[in-house]
This record gives structure tokens, C-alpha cells and sequence, in this order.
């Protein structure tokens, strides 16, 4: 089974990654962001819940993330795998996790750290679809506009730079402890985040080449 989670710090190209990887394996990309963020354009009890702590850099409540993994996890595009992104982000939902699916392979995308708010602070996302921009590593075909729908590009509030801080912060706190605990699994493989988004993508598919392409 392809059941892959991608850990790593806020801006590390997790996103990016899990979208090249789901295209290529024809599995689901699974990001409990996306689908935060999608809730909160909606105006819908979910959005409603999720959108302070979103727009303050916090982590939303372990029990609304558990849940909305829950139930995404039983749709019918997930029988052969799936790729998750941002989740599990703290021990808790970890442990949640194996309660509702077993795991395959723990990415950990490696980046130092002030190379990471140079990346978040130009990163730009589309509004219709979500697809993510770099002004400088990846910029779009025209400026302000997405290459795939067309959709307009703004900064996140929480890739500001005062919140960007903040999800740092959180992401020592709550979720580096992950790393030992999938370590632990002998789950974790990782990979060197420095790069062109290409490049690293080359190297997560050098590692899983022998078993999954
Ligand atoms: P991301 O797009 O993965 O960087 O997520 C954006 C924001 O959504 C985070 O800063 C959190 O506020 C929230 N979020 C996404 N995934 C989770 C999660 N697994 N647990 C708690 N909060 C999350």
C-alpha cells in the first residue's frame, strides 16, 4: 500500500511534494490545510471554528483535525493509498492516526530554518485552487495570476512574517516530537529539502522507485 505522510517544518515543500506524488501515483493528496482553508472560504461551522486559530498561526484543536482525517480517509480514492500533508502535526493526533489507518513511509523533508522564512515569506497561493507560487523559486506565468486555473494569487495571512514565527514556534513545541516517535516506528525516511522542487522530488522518487513505480 502507498500510505504516506510527509513531515517537516511550516514552508518546507511538503504541499508541493504531495501534490507531484499524488499526481504520479494516482493516489489522493490528503492536507488537513487545504481542506481548513477551503471550510473557512465557505463561511462553514468548520470554517467558522478553524479560522482563529488559522489566522493567528495556531494549531486548530486535535479533535477537529482527527475527525476531518477520519472521514476522509473512508472515501473510495484512498483504497490504494494516500498522501497526507500537515497531519499528524502533534503526538496526539499521531497516536489518533494508528487508531485509523496504518502507515507505510514518513517523509521528513529536511531545511534550515532561515532558509524556510525566506521561502514562506514569498510564497503566494491561489485562491480558487490552492496551487502554490514562489515569487522568486517558482513564480507563476504571469504575474498575480495561477498557471492552471487562472485563479489570483495572494500571500496567506499566515505566511506573514509574525505568524510565520509563531507556526516555528508551535512546530518545536508540538510537532518535532513526531520525528522521534515515527523514528521509533522505523518509519521515518529522510529527505534533503534543499533544492529546485524538482530535485527533491527526484530524490523521494529515487527512494520509492523499487517499490511503488
Ligand atoms: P498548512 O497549510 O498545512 O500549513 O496548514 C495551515 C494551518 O492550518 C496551520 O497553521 C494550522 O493552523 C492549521 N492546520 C493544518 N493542519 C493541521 C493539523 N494537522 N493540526 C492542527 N492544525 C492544523
Amino acid at each position: 500500500m502507498m500510505r504516506f505522510v510527509l513531515l517537516g517544518c511550516p514552508g518546507v515543500g511538503k504541499g508541493t511534494q504531495a501534490s507531484l506524488l499524488a499526481k504520479k501515483l494516482n493516489i489522493p493528496k490528503i492536507s488537513t490545510g487545504d481542506i481548513l482553508r477551503s471550510a473557512i472560504e465557505q463561511k462553514n461551522p468548520l470554517g467558522e471554528k478553524a479560522k482563529v486559530y488559522i489566522h493567528e498561526g495556531k494549531l486548530v484543536p486535535d479533535d477537529i483535525v482527527i475527525e476531518i482525517i477520519k472521514e476522509r480517509l473512508k472515501g473510495k480514492d484512498c483504497q490504494r493509498g494516500f498522501i497526507l500533508d500537515g497531519f499528524p502535526r502533534t503526538t496526539v493526533q499521531a497516536e489518533a492516526l494508528t487508531h485509523i489507518t496504518s502507515v507505510d513511509i514518513v517523509f521528513y523533508l529536511r531545511v534550515e530554518k532561515n532558509e524556510l522564512i525566506k521561502r514562506l515569506e514569498g510564497r503566494r497561493t491561489c485562491v480558487q485552487c490552492a496551487q502554490m507560487y514562489h515569487m522568486e523559486f517558482n513564480p507563476p506565468k504571469k504575474e498575480g495570476k495561477c498557471d492552471d486555473c487562472g485563479g489570483k494569487l495572494i500571500q496567506r495571512k499566515d505566511d506573514e512574517r509574525k505568524t510565520i514565527l509563531h507556526r516555528f514556534e508551535q512546530y518545536d513545541i508540538l510537532t518535532k516530537p513526531l520525528l522521534k516517535h515515527y523514528q521509533d516506528q522505523k518509519l521515518i525516511t529522510e529527505i534533503d529539502g534543499l533544492g529546485g522542487v524538482s530535485q527533491i522530488f527526484q530524490r523521494i522518487l529515487e527512494f520509492i522507485k523499487n517499490d511503488y513505480l
